[in-house]
């Protein structure tokens, strides 16, 4: 029998924060095609590197949790980036798990495809599209991410869409000008998160200090008020 082809860089068994409401296993797919300044998963990103767990040992485990888990959430790096992910995804449909995505929206084609399988998103939105290539180091980086919010919004699969938050890469008027545009696009699930600078790929980049009180997270539409009920 043909084996699914998976790079997988890492698996957490059970997690309770990865897709809304759901108990689910996460799946760490190895490489991304992009090297944002603020990564803090620097090993998931070359292809074929640290790749050592053979897809089969995946769906061994979740034959093992069948009744105790929910959800599959496939992150990264960036999933889009495996050939072999819609043959996954569809495995782990057949064994009744639903699907949840993280991705950074790098290949607007394939997710335009691979969504009708899907039953969440996790769509990081970085930057002004103009803003992007200074952030990931790759050109046109900013048109497919947005590209990629079009075919999310038009799906109707449930999503949310993830900024993180720099003041140096993201000052306050342009989080507000990149908000409107998200809007303007019809997103309406937007979810602000503070960029922790802890072990990313340029150190050079300094801590940002929280632009809003309480815990990491606050939903887009608590911003800027102040008292922000913010959630982690
Ligand atoms: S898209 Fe995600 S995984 Fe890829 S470099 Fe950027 S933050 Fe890291």
């Amino acid at each position: 029998m043909r084996t699914t082809a998976m790079q997988i860089g890492g698996i957490t068994p059970l997690t309770t924060i990865d897709f809304p409401g759901e108990l689910a296993a996460v799946v760490y797919c190895q490489g991304c095609p992009w090297r944002c300044r603020y990564c803090h998963n620097g090993h998931l990103l070359p292809r074929g590197l640290n790749a050592d767990i053979d897809w089969r040992e995946v769906t061994g485990l979740l034959q093992r949790r069948l009744g105790l888990l929910d959800a599959v959430v496939f992150s990264g790096g960036e999933p889009m980036v495996q050939r072999g992910l819609p043959a996954a995804v569809g495995e782990v449909r057949a064994l009744g798990f639903k699907v949840g995505l993280h991705t950074a929206g790098c290949y607007p084609e394939r997710l335009d495809e691979l969504l009708p399988a899907i039953d969440w998103v996790g769509l990081d939105i970085k930057a002004l599209p103009e803003d992007y290539p200074a952030l990931t180091g790759v050109p046109g980086s900013g048109e497919r991410a947005f590209e990629s919010l079009r075919y999310l919004v038009e799906s109707g699969v449930a999503y949310e869409v993830r900024v993180t938050v720099h003041e140096a890469l993201l000052p306050t008027d342009k989080l507000q000008r990149l908000l409107d545009l998200l809007r303007e696009a019809g997103a309406g699930q937007i979810m602000l998160q503070h960029c922790r600078t802890g072990n990313i790929l340029d150190s050079t980049l300094g801590a940002s200090a929280q632009p809003w009180a309480g815990g990491a997270r606050c939903p887009a539409d608590q911003w800027p008020v102040a008292g922000c009920a913010a959630v982690d």
